[in-house]
């Protein structure tokens, strides 16, 4: 049974995603603060984080960060009232691996839950290195090593990487990476933008001028090894 680590103050919310996630057969368990969310993390290793953004002690980019220096591969769901793009882009920064508005549809969010876990598994199947211009790319280990210096990949970063991978040398729709990697086609197409540009400067040697994950425009990506 896998297991789902909530981290939010609202007993409300607590309370309506843990019934849900335990309908749908996961094991719920909930931390109220930043701090007992560190300490539940390391007792319980759970398979997903869902995490708070405002938190009584700290708040959730803190929280992100000390998650990822526990773990590279746990994805982590931030879900917060504040959903301004300033705010996506700093959890993603923080290493959060999706990013969910209140208030949310909970099918919606179960759904994109499953689908995450669904790629995890995959992801832990599929142990692999490949090597992209200069960069060695450790899938399994969401781990980027170029001239010695290494990046950590986030979970969706890998999975986009994989489809690239898969279909090298041909283009890759946005529309297609929005489907496969994130599997809800709702979600603002910028995202996979901004993923993107990230993993450009992991990967590439001149971010702005790219030789492997090029720009096909108007329809999406191509990636060159
Ligand atoms: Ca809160």
């Amino acid at each position: 049974m896998k297991t789902i680590l909530i981290i939010e103050d609202e007993q409300d919310m607590v309370l309506g995603l843990s019934d849900a996630l335990e309908f749908e057969g996961y094991r719920a368990v909930a931390a109220s603060t930043g701090r007992q969310g560190v300490v539940l993390f390391k007792a319980e290793k759970p398979d997903l984080v869902i995490l708070d953004l405002m938190l009584p002690d700290t708040n959730g980019y803190t929280v992100c960060e000390e998650l990822r220096r526990l773990s590279r591969t746990v994805p982590v769901l931030i879900l917060s009232a504040r959903s301004q793009e300033s705010d996506k882009i700093r959890g993603l920064d923080a290493g959060a691996d999706d990013f969910v508005a209140k208030p949310f549809a909970l099918g919606e969010l179960i759904a994109r839950i499953r689908a995450i876990l669904r790629r995890a598994d995959h992801a832990r199947a599929t142990p692999d290195t490949v090597q992209i211009g200069e960069s060695q790319v450790h899938l399994a280990g969401h781990l980027l090593l170029r001239k010695g210096r290494e990046s950590a990949l986030t979970f969706y970063e890998v999975e986009t990487l994989k489809l690239l991978l898969e279909r090298a040398g041909q283009v890759v729709t946005r529309d297609e990476i929005l489907d496969k990697v994130w599997g809800v086609s709702a979600i603002n197409a910028r995202a996979v933008d901004n993923l993107v540009v990230k993993l450009r400067k992991k990967i590439e040697a001149t971010p702005d001028a790219p030789r492997h994950i090029l720009t096909v425009h108007g329809v999406g990506y191509k990636l060159v090894c």
